[in-house]
């Protein structure tokens, strides 16, 4: 427990924090800039086992905001060189990576977690994440950046809303390949998604608000979803509670 003294010490953890979070089991699907970050903060802070889901390679532009790679990892998997990395920065947690990309043939990948983070750039996935995690009631939080905006909400069994109440189809979305990003967003949009993950995994209660940051313009908002009564997710996700 030496190691996480300063969050024990921080009265919201405690040890009784830290012990709940030695037991967690999360899961990250995508490991870019969200997922670097992310992956990093949780595996410092000592949670017990992470899932890494990506299929991707790394390339030079990703060295802008991908904080776990170097410049010899170009061309190299990120789920592996992630793997290494966190195992280096903290080998008491256990990480294994998947070299897939998440799809409706493997999303039982996201069975008996705890937590799922969404690192991913994409809604198709988002959705498929939401889907998955409303009928098998598993907590996930919802991240996405772009430019120098930001967005976060958590989506727990609990709650009575999901991604698909809130945004229901977003097609032709603008990507970091025709907006551009800075990293500066993903690190302060994941700063917020992953408290909200200390929260959950030490089952106390988070965020009810979707929070959209603006970095450059220091703004941030807070709105309050709202349920779709018409949402085919929430309704089927319904009947098998
Ligand atoms: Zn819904």
């Amino acid at each position: 427990m030496e190691r996480y003294i300063k969050q024990i010490i921080f009265e919201r953890i405690g040890e009784r924090g830290q012990k709940f979070l030695i037991k967690s089991k999360v899961v990250l699907v995508g490991c870019g800039a969200n997922g670097s970050i992310a992956s990093e903060l949780l595996t410092r802070a000592g949670i017990g086992e992470l899932i890494i889901i990506d299929n991707d390679k790394i390339v030079l532009d990703n060295l802008q905001r991908q904080s776990l790679f170097k410049e010899k990892d170009v061309g190299h998997l990120k789920a592996v060189v992630a793997e290494r990395e966190l195992k280096e920065i903290n080998s008491k947690v256990k990480i294994t990576a998947f070299i897939e990309r998440l799809e409706e043939k493997n999303l039982h990948l996201l069975s008996n977690s705890d937590l799922v983070l969404d690192c991913t750039d994409n809604f198709k996935t988002r959705f498929l994440i939401n889907e998955y995690c409303v009928k098998n009631n598993i907590p996930w939080i919802f991240c996405a950046v772009l430019g120098s905006k930001g967005m976060t909400m958590n989506i727990l069994p609990k709650f009575n809303y999901c991604l698909k109440c809130i945004f229901s189809e977003m097609e032709n979305m603008p990507t970091a390949d025709t907006a551009g990003i800075i990293s500066s967003i993903n690190h302060s949009t994941v700063a917020f998604m992953v408290t909200e993950a200390l929260k959950i995994l030490t089952k106390q209660e988070p965020s009810k608000d979707l929070v959209i940051l603006d970095i450059w313009k220091q703004k941030i908002e807070h709105i309050k979803p709202k349920k779709n009564p018409k949402c085919l997710i929430c309704l089927e996700g319904k009947k098998k509670v």
